[in-house]
C-alpha cells in the first residue's frame, strides 16, 4: 500500500462539490466554505492549494502525510484564492509579496490561519486548521506505553527535578507536555502553584499561569526563570530548551526544589543526554536533577473500522495472519476514507538515570554507543521495541514504523 493510496476523501470532496452550481453568483465562497468544512470533517491539520501550470492542486494532510485531494480550472484558483484573502484580511491585490492572516469569526468559529506566498504559477496558499479542542489534552488520551505512562506518573507526583519530553520537531512533544501539565492541575486541586515561560504560549490552560517571553526587551527563558523562581512557583514548565544558559537554569531549579517540565530536540533519549553534556551541562548536575527523559514520536493509528471490516470477511480471515502487518486499507472505508489510519499514536521510551551503571556512564561522559547499551541493560525499552509492539498488537502498520524510524524494527 502506498501512503498516498485513498480514494475515499477524494470522491467525498468530488461528490460534495458537485452539489455546488458553478452558475450562481455564491459559487466561489460556498466552494471556498466546502473546502474548510471537509477539511475539517476530515481531520485534516493542513490545506495546500498549490498553484500548477494546468490546475490549482489541493492537497491535505491527515495525521501528519500530505494527500492529493482534487484539482481546479486555473481560471476558478485565482478567484478561491482571492475569496481566502477576503476572509482572513489579506490585501488582495498584492500577489506579488508574502501575506498571513486569520479567518475573520464570521467565517470559522475555530482558528484558521491562511498564509500566501508567491510561487511561478500563482500564489501558494497553505491553510493551518487548529483543533477546536485538542483530542490528546490528557496523559491517558495520548496513547503512551503502559510502563512509560506509568513511570511518567511517578515522575509527576514528585515535587522535584527535570522530566524532559524529547523527539524531533512534529513528534508531538509540546503535547505531552501540556498534558502533563494539565495532569498535575488536575491532582493539585491548586495547592501547588504552576507557572510557565514559554516561546510562544501555544494553548492557554485555565488555571496555569503562563508567561511569553520577549527577547527584544532581554526577558529570555534563560533570564525569565530566573525571575520565576521568585514568584514562589512548585511547578514549572520550560517550552524548549534550545541554549546552555536555559538549560543550566532549568537545571538549577530542579535542585532547588522545583518540578521542571520541558522540552527538548533530540532523535533518543540516550541522544539527549549527550546533548546536556554537550552544552556543557556537569555530569553531577544532570544525575542529581534529572528525574526522567521521554522521546517520542508520532505514528498514524490503525483504522479499527478497517480491522473490523477485515474480520468480517471471509476471504480477509484466510490472510488474517500473513497481511496483518500490511494491514490494507478498505477503500470504501466511511471512517478513514481508505486511508487505513485515523488519528494519532505516540510511541515513547524512557529513561530514568537511576541505574549505578548509567550514573557511572554519566558520570564519566560516555559515548552515545556506550550510554545507549547502558540504557538498555538497565531496562529501558527503545522505541524500536516499542514499535513492533504496536505493530505486533495491530496499533500500526509496520510500513507506519518504517516511515516515522526508517530502517527495520529490532
Ligand atoms: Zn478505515
Amino acid at each position: 500500500m502506498s501512503t498516498s493510496n485513498i480514494d475515499g476523501i477524494p470522491l467525498a470532496f468530488a461528490a460534495a462539490a458537485s452539489r455546488l452550481d458553478p452558475r450562481q453568483d455564491n459559487y466561489v465562497p460556498d466552494l471556498t466554505a466546502l473546502i474548510l468544512a471537509q477539511a475539517r470533517q476530515h481531520r485534516a491539520s493542513d490545506v495546500h492549494l498549490n498553484p500548477c501550470e494546468l490546475e490549482l492542486q489541493m492537497q491535505w494532510r491527515i495525521d501528519g502525510v500530505l494527500y492529493t485531494i482534487a484539482g481546479f480550472d486555473r481560471d476558478l484558483s485565482g478567484r478561491v484564492t482571492a475569496r481566502l484573502k477576503v476572509i482572513s484580511g489579506l490585501l488582495t491585490y498584492r500577489t506579488d509579496i508574502p501575506q498571513e492572516g486569520r479567518v475573520a469569526r464570521e467565517y470559522s468559529s475555530s482558528e484558521i490561519r491562511v498564509t500566501t506566498f508567491p510561487s511561478l504559477y500563482g500564489e501558494k496558499v497553505a491553510i493551518r486548521l487548529f483543533a477546536g479542542n485538542d483530542q490528546l489534552q490528557k496523559l491517558a488520551q495520548l496513547g503512551l506505553p503502559d510502563h512509560v505512562e506509568v513511570a511518567l506518573r511517578n515522575s509527576l507526583d514528585g515535587t522535584a527535578g527535570v522530566i524532559l519530553v524529547t523527539g524531533p520537531s512534529g513528534s508531538g512533544k509540546t503535547t505531552t507536555a501540556y498534558a502533563c501539565l494539565r495532569e498535575l492541575l488536575e491532582h493539585s486541586n491548586g495547592t501547588r502553584c504552576l507557572m510557565t515561560l514559554e516561546d510562544p504560549i501555544e494553548v492557554a490552560i485555565s488555571g496555569v499561569i503562563q508567561s511569553q517571553v520577549r527577547p527584544a526587551v532581554g526577558f529570555n527563558l534563560a533570564t525569565g526563570l530566573k525571575s520565576l523562581m521568585r514568584q514562589d512557583p512548585d511547578v514549572i514548565l520550560v517550552g524548549e530548551i534550545r541554549d546552555p544558559e536555559t538549560a543550566e537554569a532549568a537545571f538549577q531549579a530542579a535542585l532547588t526544589g522545583h518540578l521542571v517540565l520541558t522540552t527538548f530536540h533530540a532523535g533518543s533519549a540516550v541522544e539527549a543526554l549527550t546533548r546536556l553534556l554537550e552544552m556543557e551541562l556537569e555530569p553531577y548536575l544532570i544525575r542529581s536533577a534529572l528525574r526522567s527523559v521521554i522521546c517520542q514520536r508520532l505514528l498514524r493509528r490503525s483504522c479499527e473500522s478497517c480491522a473490523e471490516n477485515r474480520r468480517n470477511s471471509a476471504e480477509a480471515e484466510k490472510f488474517a495472519d500473513k497481511n496483518r502487518a500490511h494491514n490494507a486499507p478498505c477503500t470504501q472505508c466511511p471512517v478513514c476514507g481508505g486511508t487505513g489510519y485515523y488519528g494519532r499514536l505516540v510511541l515513547a521510551e524512557l529513561l530514568e538515570p537511576d541505574s549505578p551503571d548509567l550514573v557511572q556512564g554519566l558520570l564519566s561522559r560516555a559515548d552515545s554507543r556506550r550510554l545507549g547499551a547502558l540504557a538498555e541493560s538497565s531496562g529501558m525499552k527503545t522505541l524500536r521495541q516499542v514499535a513492533a509492539e504496536a505493530v505486533a498488537r495491530g496499533h500500526t502498520t509496520l510500513e507506519e514504523v518504517l516511515r516515522v524510524l526508517g530502517g527495520r524494527p529490532g
